[in-house]
């Protein structure tokens, strides 16, 4: 599922370290289980990214100008430190949210995790935050098979060329995106889309993006969860890459908000 480039090209720029089973998957933010104390477990199972968006947070991809090393974590030792997070958290109402210091779609061991944590006793959804571009309709399928309820877009245009500058990869199709999301939501994948405002760079294409989710008239599965959910860009203190804009003030952030909401009556 590795689209962009092989494993082995990023092994040539930095080292691809493969987390050994019996690795404690508490504690290190590259890989292993985040827990903050709600009812939502994070998961991250690996580093690697092939695009280099222009205002990466955690500095990821081929252009990240501090990553030494990345992680591909052991899917098994993973599911057995979940099971038992799981059951020490001792709800049985548990979202289990893929993501993490890279794209969780190019993991090679996507599909059988996303099974493992289905199996988990407790888990009611298992959900990923992913731009999507690298799957087929066929790993698609798959990963609706294995039990993936709900797709994170990330998406910060559907302009076709903002869209390469953005992600920072010429080879990025925006076009090809909203074709697979149309297919996850036919294959029963709730989506939402969830853009990072950059003020002065896509502000129109906020309202593209609702206006698109609105059309598909499936994002949010038909009013169940917002169709769109709009990120601040908050550049990040240390390593993250930054974006020249002026950054917007929570209240501006939050009258902005409250102004698309009204404009395009989203939930
Ligand atoms: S923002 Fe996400 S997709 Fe973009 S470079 Fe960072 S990890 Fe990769």
């Amino acid at each position: 599922m590795w689209r962009g480039g092989s494993i082995n090209e990023i092994e040539r720029i930095r080292e691809v370290i493969r987390v050994e089973r019996g690795t404690p998957q508490i504690g290190a933010l590259a890989f292993g289980i985040v827990d903050r104390g709600t009812n939502i477990i994070e998961v991250r199972p690996t580093t690697l990214c092939p695009l280099s968006c222009i205002y990466c947070s955690v500095n990821a991809g081929p252009r990240s100008t501090n990553r030494w090393a990345e992680f591909i974590d052991d899917p098994e030792t993973l599911l057995m430190a979940l099971d038992e997070v799981v059951r020490f958290k001792g709800t049985r109402d548990i979202e289990v949210h893929i993501d993490g210091m890279g794209e969780p779609g190019v993991y090679p061991y996507l599909v059988d995790l996303i099974r493992g944590i289905k199996e988990i006793d407790g888990v009611s959804v298992v959900s990923m935050q992913t731009r999507l571009y690298m799957f087929t309709p066929e790993e698609l399928r798959e990963l609706a098979r294995a039990g993936l309820d709900r797709i994170n877009l990330s998406i910060d245009t559907l302009n076709p060329g903002l869209a390469k500058k953005i992600s920072g990869a010429p080879w990025y199709d925006v076009n090809r995106v909203k074709e697979l999301v149309m297919q996850a939501l036919e294959l029963g994948i709730n989506v939402i889309a969830s853009p990072v405002w950059l003020p002065g760079i896509n502000d129109y294409d906020m309202v593209e993006i609702i206006k698109w989710a609105k059309e598909t008239g499936g994002l949010g599965r038909g009013g169940e969860l917002p169709p769109v959910l709009i990120q601040k860009y908050i550049p990040h203190k240390r390593g993250g890459r930054k974006v020249r804009v002026r950054v917007m003030t929570w209240r501006e952030f939050g009258i902005e908000l409250r102004s698309l909401r009204m404009n395009w009556a989203l939930n």
